[in-house]
């Protein structure tokens, strides 16, 4: 077992993607103090981990000087859907504003995962490649999830199969044998706050939501239960305990 960034995927070269784990995080707009928390979770874990990102801030160029980072976009739409142009008054503009964020950035997904094939081909236009905009969930099937190559272009499509919040939505069991059982792609997508509160059910998380900002408040309202954040500490360690059979 290893660690992956999404950019390292390539369909047709199983290597790159089976007995490997990818971690992602949606940014969300997090204050500067949190971002920097979750910059250094990455550190000290040595782990490779794809971070999408919603805003700048000087704390991406502290995100680029490590190499297990990969930095991509998380572009909101919803705005534009309700007729609202903060972040541009078309497709194009929303994209390049994201854009704009992390120019050298490849791989992309969407706020509330918002996709279209109208907006597959805008991000391929702006030299995007890789879409990270489906949840395809595993747990409790028995298919096997594999990266593919979008018709019509040359977009590659990494489904997650795990996300925070998610998982709690559907209440699945906190047991790590049950997800890495499953062959194939596995790509754990996390959001900081979350992870700060350690969440083990969407209460928590709602109940914490006037204080998104407040780090300091976040930590004290931290679940003491188990939850994501012990789940993510799960993972590493399990990836860490595998060998690389490949
Ligand atoms: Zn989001």
């Amino acid at each position: 077992m290893k660690f992956g960034k999404i950019n390292e995927i390539q369909p047709a070269l199983s290597h790159t993607w089976e007995k490997t784990i990818f971690i992602t995080f949606d940014i969300e707009w997090v204050t500067d103090e949190i971002f920097d928390w979750v910059l250094n979770k990455i550190n000290q874990s040595g782990i490779k981990a794809t971070l999408f990102c919603t805003h700048y801030t000087d704390k991406l160029q502290t995100a680029k000087s490590n190499n297990n980072i990969e930095l991509g976009i998380h572009p909101n739409f919803n705005y534009l859907l309700n007729g609202n142009f903060r972040y541009g008054k078309n497709i194009d503009e929303v994209i390049t504003f994201y854009k704009n964020i992390v120019p050298e950035g490849t791989s992309y997904r969407s706020h509330c995962l918002t996709q279209s094939t109208i907006l597959t081909r805008a991000f391929e236009k702006h030299g995007l490649k890789y879409d990270c905009n489906s949840f395809i969930p595993v747990y409790g099937y028995n298919y096997t999830l594999e990266p593919w190559l979008d018709f019509g272009g040359e977009i590659i499509k990494a489904p997650m199969f795990w996300e925070d919040d998610i998982h709690c939505m559907y209440k699945w069991p906190f047991d790590l044998k049950l997800f890495m059982k499953h062959a194939g792609l596995k790509i754990f997508n996390f959001h900081p706050v979350t992870l700060l509160l350690n969440i083990n059910d969407m209460d928590k998380y709602n109940q914490a939501k006037p204080f998104y900002n407040d780090i300091a408040k976040l930590k004290e309202l931290k679940n003491t239960g188990y939850g994501v954040s012990n789940f993510f500490d799960e993972i590493i360690q399990y990836v860490k305990k595998t060998p690389d059979i490949l």
